[in-house]
């Protein structure tokens, strides 16, 4: 324990990752760019700064995120202890005063006897250490992520499609199909690879014309997107021509809608997000509609009145690495294994789930210092959950994801009458998330730090 670990990036991530050695008996050295060399959404030299909404969202464990806060509090998390410190008035949601919250973020770590903050941009992969330098990492460490891990293997943009819940499809509108019966999938079998929501030339054209007349974000400096062949938001494509995704992502050829055995004028194509099959991503559906727009108009597609959203759609800058394809199940390199990632460089969305992944990259390299194995929380709990879809989900098609009950494994031995009712639904698998997290944390004798 004498030599000190290295944790790159002093947002959320990295933050807690520092802690969270720190009080495990670590020397830490955190580096942090800011204010040596800015990033375009950061304004402060503040380690935590929160660089667009002030919320934390739900503190409600029937929301998941809730559940992966309340997961997060059974193991202590200094995030979560400045959070509540800086809580502002906000209905169920942790929202917060944000520069209260990042000013108890960074106190804390300087006060800490353990840790040393120096200001330098990192251009090296540390050894012993954890990478967490965000979405918007710097280029000169971007570039050697990517020399390291391989050129596929890092992202610098998302263009991500929504995902709803199976079960919110109207399987009586939509049918099973793969192309001209032939893009198979493994596990697909007979049934086709796809979910099909069928158009008829009147629900097309009313498609269309909310589509294109939507309202949209507008490009930020930090996350104005050169647009390219496959990243191109749905709504532009369709303002390219009303046809442009009928002979696009929404061709119908090569599908016959087995109900009515016509061919349907244009098909929105679901694909499956999980191996499980509980989540299901709209392809080419890369979108930069503001939320309630996506809901409203994704909603006309036939088959998706009550879609569930368990992702919505986005499109902006963002540094992440292909986590299936490149990491262990501790998100850390195959060939290095004290050398993790952090924060949403993983491939996680958000700030709760980028502060969780610090929480645990600092739980398994203080393990692995100790000589002890890295272990994983069970995907019966929202943090075990996201570690799984960072490690199983499809690396060809690999998008970040954010906290979302899609995620879990089903419950087991609850009646189906039961699991209808949502709200009793979520409450069962708080229950058991929250039960899982302490048995898990137990039987590794992983202890919580205190943030006080
Ligand atoms: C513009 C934007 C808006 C977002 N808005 C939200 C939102 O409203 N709500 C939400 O939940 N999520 C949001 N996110 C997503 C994400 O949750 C946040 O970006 C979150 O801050 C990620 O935490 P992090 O610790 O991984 O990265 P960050 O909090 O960004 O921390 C990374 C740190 O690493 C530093 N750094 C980068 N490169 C280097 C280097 N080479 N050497 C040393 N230091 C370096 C950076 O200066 C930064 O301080 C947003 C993302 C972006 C880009």
């Amino acid at each position: 324990m004498s030599k000190p670990v290295h944790v790159v990036g002093g947002g959320l991530a990295g933050s807690e990752a520092a802690w969270q050695l720190a009080e495990r008996g670590h020397a830490v050295v955190l580096h942090e760019m800011r204010p040596v060399r800015g990033t375009a959404a950061h304004r402060t030299d503040k380690l935590g700064e929160l660089v667009c909404s002030n919320t934390f969202k739900s503190t409600e464990t029937s929301n998941a995120h809730g559940l992966l806060k309340a997961e997060m509090r059974t193991l202590g998390s200094l995030i979560l202890a400045c959070a509540d410190e800086a809580r502002v008035p906000g209905g169920s949601a942790l929202t917060v005063d944000r520069e209260i919250f990042s000013q108890g973020v960074h106190d804390r770590i300087h006060a800490h006897p353990r840790i040393t903050v120096t200001r330098e941009e990192m251009g090296e992969i540390p050894e012993i250490g954890i990478v967490a330098t965000g979405p918007l990492t710097s280029d000169v460490l971007a570039e050697r992520i990517r020399a390291r891990l391989g050129v596929e293997s890092l992202a610098f943009y998302d263009a991500i499609a929504p995902v709803v819940s199976f079960e919110s499809v109207d399987q009586g509108t939509a049918f099973r199909a793969s192309r001209w019966g032939k893009e198979t999938m493994e596990g697909a079998g007979e049934e086709g690879a796809y979910l099909n929501c069928p158009f008829t030339r009147d629900e097309y054209e009313a498609f269309i014309d909310a589509l294109t007349t939507a309202d949209q974000f507008t490009a930020h400096e930090f996350d104005s997107v050169p647009y390219f062949e496959g990243c191109m938001p749905v709504e532009e494509m369709a303002r390219r021509g009303r046809e442009s995704l009928r002979f696009g992502p929404m061709k119908p050829i090569g599908l016959r809608d087995p109900r009515t055995d016509t061919k349907p004028w244009a098909v929105a194509q679901l694909r499956m997000e999980d191996r499980a099959g509980r989540m299901w991503n709209l392809v080419g559906f890369q979108t930069r509609l503001r939320i309630p727009e996506q809901a409203r108009v994704f909603r006309m597609i036939p088959g998706l009145a009550d879609a569930e959203f368990l992702r919505y759609g986005s499109i902006h800058r963002n540094s992440y690495v292909n986590a299936p394809a490149a990491l262990t199940p501790h998100l850390a390199l195959r060939d290095a294994p004290t050398t993790l990632f952090a924060g949403q460089i993983t491939g996680v969305e958000g700030y709760t789930e980028s502060s969780a992944t610090g929480q645990l990259a600092g739980i398994n390299l203080s393990r692995m210092l100790r000589g002890e194995e890295p272990v994983v929380p069970p995907p019966t709990t929202m943090m075990g959950a996201l570690y799984r879809y960072l490690r199983e989900a499809d690396p060809k098609h690999f998008q970040p994801m954010n906290a979302n009950f899609g995620l879990l494994d089903d419950l087991e031995g609850v009646p189906a009458k039961v699991l209808k009712d949502k709200t009793r639904k979520r409450e069962l698998f708080a229950e058991r998330g929250l039960s899982s997290m302490t048995a898990w944390r137990d039987l590794h004798a992983v202890s919580a730090v205190s943030a006080a």
